[in-house]
């Protein structure tokens, strides 16, 4: 069965119902076109991990609604140590001590957030798979598998948004094989959220534990228990795979034994099967579009956890995107072209920043620790200091953290 778009409102297929999805959605939707969203997943995905969320972010997500329903967790006074394995510990710096520092929430937060503020006649389909795309000078056909009876059908589209993540399909099927893109750090994450404080900590209170290619970190939340994130260096990226999450995390940070903060925190990853255990890869790519395909979020240029931008970005190249098509009528070649000249520059310093500051969260070599531990010292005196405190603020990196992408 093939469906065609009505001429009036141009159609956008979006695939994927994650924050850059969603967010492409609403703003495609103020720019005057019809999406459907079609997700692979047979039900939202709520939870997760600690994301922060930066200027350019909040900014987007205000013009889109979303900003509304989100509330900063921070806990005040912000509190974290370094600690080691025997319970030491020693005044530490946390992600949100950063100077016009993010705010501190759970990847759900934002999740639910874009999703109350999605207009409620957009259509979603879940258990939805797109299985081939192919464009003509007038609009794209799709061909679109429902997952749980098997069923496919064709449908015409004016535009396809790939927001499918990492693993992109939409990249693969318009782009080309994920290897041509995917760009592997060597480094492995388990993340998820703790269902009570760890031992050791009260409510509010962050731990960093750094060790040669392994760290573990506590995030603190003022509202609700931490969230957690081991981090550590591996050559063989295939091969972690091949053992479950909890038992390769104690083989990695064993044989000696965990101690008590990072023994409760991976027993709740045994016990669980809430958890992200992923490899870290950034996606590179010269276009982010090819006629009327086009990629946002970690589909298209997943900076990483290390550069703590990923959802602030997706956001905001949505939001980006919307602001464009307004900007071009009727010229989606030239709104797409925009797009990708105006966006470049920030994605391209916020993956570069992603694996540099890969260093500060997991140091592998002894050169590594040493500008690991200068950093901390640098960090320290800065933040004891006010009129370093607004210069650091006012820098390149921070400003393009906190830049409003979609400005006039
Ligand atoms: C531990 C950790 C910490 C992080 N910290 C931060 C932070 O501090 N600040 C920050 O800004 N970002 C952070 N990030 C990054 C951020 O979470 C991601 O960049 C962001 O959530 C990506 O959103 P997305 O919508 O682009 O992709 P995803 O969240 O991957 O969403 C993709 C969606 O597409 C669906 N899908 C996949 N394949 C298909 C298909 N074939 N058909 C249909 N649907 C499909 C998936 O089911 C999913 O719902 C962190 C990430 C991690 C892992």
């Amino acid at each position: 069965m093939t469906t065609t778009s009505p001429k009036s409102s141009p159609r956008a297929l979006i695939v994927g119902l994650g924050i850059s999805g969603i967010s492409t959605a609403i703003a495609l939707r103020k720019a005057g076109w019809t999406p459907v969203i079609i997700e692979k997943a047979a039900t939202r995905r709520g939870g997760g991990y600690f994301i922060g969320m930066f200027g350019s972010g909040r900014i987007a997500a205000d013009r889109l609604g979303i900003l509304k329903g989100l509330h900063n967790r921070i806990p005040s006074p912000s509190v974290n140590y370094e600690v080691d394995r025997s319970g030491r510990r020693r005044p530490g710096m946390g992600f949100a001590d950063l100077p016009n520092g993010p705010w501190m929430m759970m990847r759900g937060d934002v999740e639910r957030a874009a999703f109350d503020a999605l207009p409620e006649d957009v259509e979603v389909r879940y258990a939805t798979v797109p299985e081939a795309i192919e464009q003509d000078g007038e609009g794209v056909t799709v061909t679109l598998r429902n997952t749980a009876d098997h069923s496919t059908h064709s449908e015409r589209f004016d535009l396809v948004v790939g927001a499918d993540g990492l693993r992109s399909t939409v990249r693969r099927l318009a782009f080309g094989a994920p290897e041509k893109y995917l760009h592997r750090l060597n480094y492995m994450i388990a993340a998820f959220a703790l269902p009570e404080d760890l031992p050791g900590l009260t409510r509010g209170e962050g731990a960093i534990l750094v060790e040669p290619g392994r760290s573990f970190w506590v995030f603190p939340f003022a509202d609700r228990p931490s969230t957690v994130l081991f981090s550590y260096r591996t050559d063989d990226v295939d091969a972690e795979f091949a053992t479950p999450a909890a038992r390769r995390i104690r083989e990695v940070y064993g044989p000696e034994p965990l101690g008590e903060m990072m023994e409760a925190a991976v027993r709740v990853l045994e016990s669980s099967d809430e958890y992200l255990f992923d490899s870290v890869e950034q996606a590179r790519l010269d276009r982010w579009h090819r006629g009327r395909v086009v990629l946002v979020g970690d589909a298209a240029w997943c900076p990483t956890l290390y550069s703590g931008m990923g959802a602030t970005s997706g956001i905001a190249g949505a939001d980006l995107l919307g602001a464009m098509l307004r900007r071009h009528p009727g010229d989606l070649e030239q709104a797409l072209t925009s797009w990708e000249q105006k966006l470049r520059p920030y994605v391209d310093a916020h993956q570069k920043s992603g694996v540099s500051n890969r260093v500060g969260f997991t140091p592998t070599t002894r050169a590594e620790r040493v500008r690991r531990a200068l950093l901390m010292r640098f960090r320290r005196v800065v933040f004891g200091s006010p009129a370093l405190y607004r210069l650091i603020a006012r820098s390149k990196q921070m400003r393009l953290r906190n830049e409003d992408l979609a400005a006039a």
